[in-house]
């Protein structure tokens, strides 16, 4: 999607939009090939490196749906109860040893092998067991109001044998392990983990544990930026503060490029005097795109840098801490996950009714922070969190979403519909 450059707008002509930026990260990254075998278990929230085929029915054989009396669908009564002779039990993992005839039920639980002849259960809360002191053969009377077939579980009725379970590049969840477990398979050939370095750069900056001095403030971008790569199943690495200077960054830059697959900064982006970023990834690379129209997050610097071993995807970030997360929930998230699994995947938007009047210039996405809220009539509805500067971090954590207002948007009334992107739970 090309973005209409605004008159009224003339040092945005060059940036482009967060679909754009998007589509552009997408094409130029080339998914992980390498693989390694790992046990079940250690596979949870990896990337499939194959197809999963099943190699066995699931369930394995015909069972009980429920605890109960097998008995042939055709012998069931038709007009009024009937009395049917108990030939021998079933449990689960222990079948029964007599054969099945007609006219007869077997006593059979939840899990256990239907006996052959048999297709039907009848729950044992809807049968009356007359027992042998009433009659020589314990017998259960059947009311005729079942249906042949009921009750039973078919082999294979979850997973048929030979079909496809799970396809490359599928992220392992819970369910999946337990499906995996079911099929008896005990490792897979998952992808190998993305690698992504990253430090943040600033003459201001002091990490945690040092003293302050006038004018200097602590490095908080590389721990939200920590947090955000650790829910993402990434080998990590953390190159600290890099001062501001051509050659302190420009050492940073090759030693994170040798190794990594992706190289993360923070600030340094902007124009200012000691903004040395954009010329070294020039110097040492390939610029994609270096500014979206987007609040905040505008100087956001994409790129490749290349060694004679390895070829990483550069982000520079801007250095404003809402601009870190910002650009890293709408880019480095879904770029992470489609260089570990070659699929795309964008934060899930829903429409919520705003609370507020919210003003805004045309020309840009804007993402603000918000938090929702689920009504009783099951509707959401939206306020934003106060102070929207991309300074502002406290914003980020009492949120529970953004608010996204689309370039042309000019603003939204008390109680329109607003997209919502919420943070937790469903990505
Ligand atoms: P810059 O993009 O380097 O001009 O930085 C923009 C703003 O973000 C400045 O106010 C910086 O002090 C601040 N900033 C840059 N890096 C960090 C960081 N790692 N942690 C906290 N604030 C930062
Ligand atoms: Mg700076």
């Amino acid at each position: 999607m090309k973005r209409q450059t605004s008159c009224a707008d003339p040092f945005e002509a060059d940036a482009i939009s967060v679909d754009e930026a998007q589509k552009i990260i997408t094409k130029k990254i080339t998914p992980i090939t390498e693989s390694e075998k790992l046990d079940l278990r250690s596979c949870l929230n990896r990337y499939l490196a194959e197809d999963i085929y099943s190699p066995i029915d699931v369930p394995s054989h015909t069972n009980s749906a429920m605890d109960g009396y097998a008995i042939a669908g055709d012998d069931l009564p038709k007009k009024s109860a009937q009395s049917y002779p108990i030939i021998g039990t079933s449990y689960a993992g222990r079948p029964s040893s007599n054969t099945h005839k007609a006219g007869h039920v077997t006593r059979i639980m939840t899990g256990a092998v239907m006996p052959t002849g048999t297709d039907t259960v009848i729950m044992q809360e809807q049968v009356k067991v007359v027992d042998t002191l009433v009659v020589d053969t314990p017998s259960v009377l059947i009311k005729p109001e079942h249906k042949k077939g009921q009750n039973v579980r078919q082999a294979g009725e979850d997973i048929a044998k030979g079909c496809l379970v799970l396809s490359k590049g599928r992220q392992i969840t819970p369910a999946d392990l337990g499906i995996l477990a079911s099929l008896g398979i005990g490792e897979l050939d998952v992808y190998r983990r993305p690698r992504v370095a990253f430090f943040s750069t600033g003459d201001e900056l002091r990490s945690v544990g040092e003293i302050l001095k006038e004018g200097e403030i602590y490095d908080s971008n590389r721990y939200t930026l920590f947090g955000m790569l650790k829910q993402q199943d990434v080998e990590i690495t953390d190159m600290g503060v890099v001062r501001d200077t051509q050659e302190s960054i420009h050492n940073a830059f090759v030693k994170a490029s040798e190794f990594a697959d992706i190289v993360i900064t923070s600030g340094g982006v902007s124009v200012g005097d000691a903004d040395y970023i954009k010329p070294t990834l020039k110097a040492l690379g390939d610029t994609h795109f270096w500014k979206i129209a987007m609040k905040p997050g505008r100087p956001l610097t994409f790129g490749t840098l290349k060694t004679s071993s390895n070829e990483a995807k550069f982000f520079g970030l801007p250095g404003n801490p809402v601009a870190v997360m910002v650009t890293f929930l709408q880019f480095l998230k879904p770029a992470i996950h489609y260089l570990a699994s070659g699929k795309i995947k964008l934060p899930l938007t829903f429409q919520a009714n705003s609370s507020d009047n919210i003003r805004k210039r045309a020309g840009r996405t804007e993402f603000q922070r918000g938090i929702f809220k689920q009504n009783t009539d099951g509707t959401l509805t939206v306020k934003r969190t106060g102070k929207q500067g991309s300074g502002i971090l406290t914003s980020m954590s009492i949120a529970n979403c953004f608010i996204v207002l689309p370039e042309e948007s000019t603003g939204v009334g008390k109680g329109d519909s607003v997209a919502i992107q919420p943070f937790h739970g469903i990505n």
